[in-house]
């Protein structure tokens, strides 16, 4: 990381739910243009943690800076503006509509926090060719006449990946980008967040451990809310502390 600047930070973060300290002072670093992977067993806090990050939880103690700006004082769409969005493991695809209005739609609000809807879509229109690019760059090309609904769960995924793309992040949060899909699905997003990350900070939380050792510079193991171990792929594999806590699943 020599000189690289930081872009997202968290500072000795705590997140207690009634007593019980799901985030236990976290500190961690998220460099300038890295892959960064919070891996870690069911109930370790990459949640609880994620959400914090981008806002949707206000800490305990402990605080959050993106590119130097504390922002854990701020709301999510404060957030959002000063350039770091997220996807949603809860779909924010309005199923409803095409894969182009899903977009249009997006690109017209200032944070793409789902249920934002305020402009009616015949003036989005000319935001058209916007929408078309992202879509272009997500691998839904020729996907933007369909229902999003009618999307295989693959598709879903990317169109969310794209939806998260229209704020133009330079941080960009992704929650299992893999979940529920098969080899194929798994290929076509190792891709895709190769694609979205040229230019801008990804942190994602990822089952996956092929995903993540193709895809993560850094990875920041995470057990009963503490950090366990961070590293390279290779350095935190061999871990015995990490191999501890995975066997223990
Ligand atoms: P992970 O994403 O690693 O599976 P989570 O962040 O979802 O872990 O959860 C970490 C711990 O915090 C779990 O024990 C979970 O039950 C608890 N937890 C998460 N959210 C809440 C909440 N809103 N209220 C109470 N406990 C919670």
């Amino acid at each position: 990381h020599a000189g690289r600047p930081v872009a997202l930070e968290a500072r000795r973060l705590v997140k207690d739910f009634r007593g019980f300290r799901a985030t236990n002072e976290v500190d961690l670093p998220i460099f300038e243009g890295e892959i960064h992977a919070i891996i870690g067993p069911n109930g370790a806090g990459k949640t609880t943690l994620f959400n914090l990050l981008s806002g949707f939880l206000k800490p305990t103690s402990g605080e959050v800076h993106l590119f130097g700006e504390r922002i854990d004082t701020l709301e999510p769409y404060q957030i959002v503006r000063r350039g770091l969005s997220r996807s949603f493991q809860i779909s924010s695809v309005f199923p409803t509509l095409t894969v182009l209005d899903n977009v249009l739609v997006a690109l017209q609000s200032p944070t793409a926090l789902p249920g934002q809807f305020w402009t009616p879509l015949s003036r989005l229109r000319a935001l058209t060719p916007q929408a078309e690019a992202i879509l272009e760059d997500v691998g839904l090309g020729s996907a933007h006449t369909r229902l999003a609904a009618d999307l295989s769960h693959g598709e879903k995924r990317q169109l969310e990946i794209g939806i998260s793309m229209t704020q133009n992040p330079r941080v960009l949060l992704l929650d299992e980008p893999t979940s529920g899909m098969g080899s194929e699905g798994i290929h076509r997003v190792i891709a895709l967040v190769r694609q979205v990350a040229r230019g801008r900070t990804v942190v994602l939380v990822e089952h996956n451990m092929s995903v993540v050792s193709e895809l993560a510079d850094h990875i920041t193991v995470l057990q009963y809310g503490s950090v366990l171990a961070t590293g390279s792929y290779d350095e935190v594999r061999r871990d015995p502390r990490v191999i501890e806590a995975y066997l223990g699943e």
